[in-house]
């Protein structure tokens, strides 16, 4: 069983992140995608961080702008009320001045010294009660008649000619006046509220308060961000910020200019440009302006130092009826926008941080999904090789079976080939033997003849009593019989069936056995041997009975080729071959070979029908050959054939 690799934990980074899978099982894995980030990604991923950044500071910027108008609101409310209290405070004091005995007296067109000097004393009492700057009493020609300042050499208004100021000629119209306006003795700027003094239904004079502002300076606090008040002109009349004092909102269309000149509003001063445009009606929303405020350092006293800063600032407004001035609040947006975008960034920051968590979550997703794929296709592949292996095995098994019976079925046809080979050799032997036996007839005819004639001697001269003799006839009879013995024995030998058992074979042993086997027949023949083998000179490695068989066959084949020969000489040397075996030559003067061709092949024969089978040969070299040697032939090129047996040299004895 092919148990499939737990996939082990991929390493932190994408980086090897779940590695490429080698196939496996012919089957690919599929290559593990790329853990490097999509650009595409990142750059929505950014985007979005960037969108939401932006849209948080937006809406912590609304916020904040909203919580700046609601703040501003209540301040400016703040504001104008301590403004309204100021101002209308004593706003009603020149309606009451007319009931004044002294102040009617001196509206009479030559007033006494006296009368005089009691309008200047109550006025001076009233305004002394009340804390106004200056409380006066202006005739029907703007000349002031009296003045609480009277006795003040440098200040006293009386004797001025007020005829051009707006608030004396409101009250000659015979309405109440109200305006800011700079003083012309001493410059100082107030608030002047005029009323007509009428005797009867005729306006004789105008009774005039000038009341201080210099409070509001301390209520610029209330505020706690620049401000000013500007007045029906679209002038700045007062400012937390001084240099904004006296400066136009907007351009003053030049009938104003003319006005303002003729009036002296300002005491002539110049009408400076405001910083920036500003509407003197921001409305609720208020007007976004950028400028160089320079912002007031926040702890020092006033008159502030300050320093340049640049900045937008949030422009709210609100009117003050009664004096018809309107009131404007400068907030700075820089804590807003920095609040902002600490909001923006902390929202794109947590977006981002949450993107991240969804981007770790899908690749984690992502990676065990890998992983789970991953492992199937191996599951599959396992499964896949698994069959296949099994169908291999089986196949294997098959072919393995196939090949144990072929060779068995090999091995009992060697079988009986060997043996039947045995037997064929056998049968040669025996042919060779039926060939032989006429010559050993005759061998053995000769002494068992003598043996015959010596035995009946012997029973003649033992009836005579001759014993010497007899004993001499069977000491003749016995050696005949040890003759006879030597004939059988190689006979007996050679006739033995045995199987082939290589062993160590002296050549020369084997070639004197076969000629003495053959002794008979070649003498008959008329054949001269030339054995030049000597005794344990050549020691091959086969089977002795094996090797005398060829060697009969080899020399009884040169006996019949010579029979018609005129010098018949045969042969016979061992020589060591060039490979280390060992090389023995059989040759004769015989009629040379027929057809080197087909000499070894079964039944091939020359010889007449009954003489030869044509098996000799073809049992001679296979014999040799499973010694592991050879056998050819070759024609001699002095006449006759030569047959040249190789057989292996015998393993040198170890000493
Ligand atoms: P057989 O002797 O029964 O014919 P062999 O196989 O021994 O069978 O020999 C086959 C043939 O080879 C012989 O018939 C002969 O023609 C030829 N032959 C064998 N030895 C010799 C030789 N020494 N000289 C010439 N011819 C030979």
């Amino acid at each position: 069983m092919i148990t499939p690799n737990t996939m082990s934990e991929p390493a932190a980074a994408p980086s090897a992140p779940a590695a490429a899978q080698a196939p496996v099982g012919g089957t690919g894995l599929p290559p593990s995608r790329s853990l490097s980030p999509n650009p595409f990604i990142v750059a929505a991923i950014l985007l979005v961080i960037g969108l939401i950044g932006f849209g948080g500071y937006r809406a912590s910027e609304y916020q904040g702008m909203q919580t700046l108008r609601t703040d501003a609101g209540h301040r400016l409310d703040l504001f104008a009320a301590a403004v309204d209290g100021i101002v209308n405070r004593y706003a009603h004091i020149p309606a009451t001045i007319q009931l004044n005995e002294e102040v009617l007296g001196v509206m009479q067109r030559k007033p006494g010294p006296a009368s005089i000097v009691a309008a200047n004393r109550f006025l001076q009492r009233l305004n002394g009660h009340i804390g106004s700057i200056a409380i006066f009493v202006v005739n029907e020609r703007g000349i002031v008649i009296a003045s609480s300042n009277w006795n003040d050499p440098d200040n006293s208004f009386v004797g001025e000619d007020l005829s051009f100021r707006t608030y004396f000629l409101e009250g000659l119209a015979g309405r109440v006046g109200r305006h800011f306006a700079i003083g012309i003795t001493r410059g100082e700027p107030g608030y002047f509220v005029s009323h007509p003094i009428r005797q009867g239904n005729r306006v004789v004079g105008v009774a005039v308060i000038k009341i201080s502002l210099a409070q509001l300076e301390s209520a610029w606090d209330l505020l706690g961000a620049p401000a000013l008040i500007a007045d029906g002109n679209g002038v700045v009349i007062l400012s937390s910020v001084p240099e904004w004092r006296y400066t136009a909102l907007s351009p003053l269309p030049i009938d104003t200019r003319v006005e303002i000149k003729m009036n002296r509003l300002y005491n002539d001063g110049p009408i400076g440009d405001f910083p920036v445009s500003v509407d003197s009606d921001p409305g609720h929303e208020g007007q976004i302006v950028h400028m160089n405020l320079r912002a007031p350092s926040s702890s020092s006293p006033r008159p502030r130092s300050h320093a340049e800063v640049a900045g937008s600032y949030l422009v709210h407004g609100r009117g003050l009826k009664d004096v018809g001035w309107r009131l404007l609040i400068f907030s700075d947006l820089r804590p807003v926008r920095a609040q902002a975008f600490g909001h923006g960034a902390l929202a794109a920051i947590a977006t981002g941080f949450v993107l991240l968590l969804l981007l770790v979550v899908a690749q984690r997703r992502r990676i065990i999904r890998q992983k789970l794929e991953a492992k199937e296709l191996l599951v599959q592949a396992n499964a896949q090789l698994e069959s296949k292996v099994a169908r291999r095995t089986k196949a294997l098994t098959d072919t393995n079976a196939r090949l144990r019976k072929e060779v068995a079925e090999r091995q009992q046809a060697e079988q009986t080939l060997r043996a039947a080979q045995n037997e064929l050799v056998q049968a040669a032997k025996l042919a060779v033997l039926g060939q032989l036996a006429a010559g050993i007839t005759h061998e053995l005819a000769q002494p068992l003849g003598a043996m015959r004639t010596l035995s009946g001697n012997a029973v003649e001269f033992m009836k005579r009593g001759n014993l010497a003799t007899v004993e001499q006839n069977l000491g003749i009879i016995a050696r005949l019989a040890d003759q006879m013995g030597r004939i059988i024995t190689p006979l007996k030998t050679f006739a033995r069936k045995s199987p082939a058992i290589p062993a160590p074979t002296d050549v020369a042993h084997a070639v004197g056995a076969a000629l003495f086997l053959l002794d008979q027949r070649l003498s008959k023949s008329g054949v001269t041997v030339d054995n030049r083998c000597e005794a344990e000179q050549a020691i091959a490695w086969c089977d002795q009975n094996r090797l005398e068989q060829v060697l009969i066959n080899l020399i009884r084949n040169a006996a019949d080729a010579m029979a018609d020969s005129e010098h018949k000489t045969l042969t016979i040397e061992a020589t060591p071959g060039a490979d280390g075996s060992l090389e023995l030559s059989i040759a004769d003067t015989g009629c040379g070979l027929p057809d080197a061709g087909a000499l070894f092949e079964p039944f091939f024969t020359t010889k007449p029908a009954g003489e030869g089978l044509g098996l000799g040969l073809a049992i001679s070299r296979d014999i040799v050959r499973e010694f592991g040697g050879d056998l050819h032939a070759e024609n001699r090129p002095e006449g006759g054939a030569r047959f040249i047996l190789n057989l292996p040299a015998a393993p040198k004895e170890q000493p």
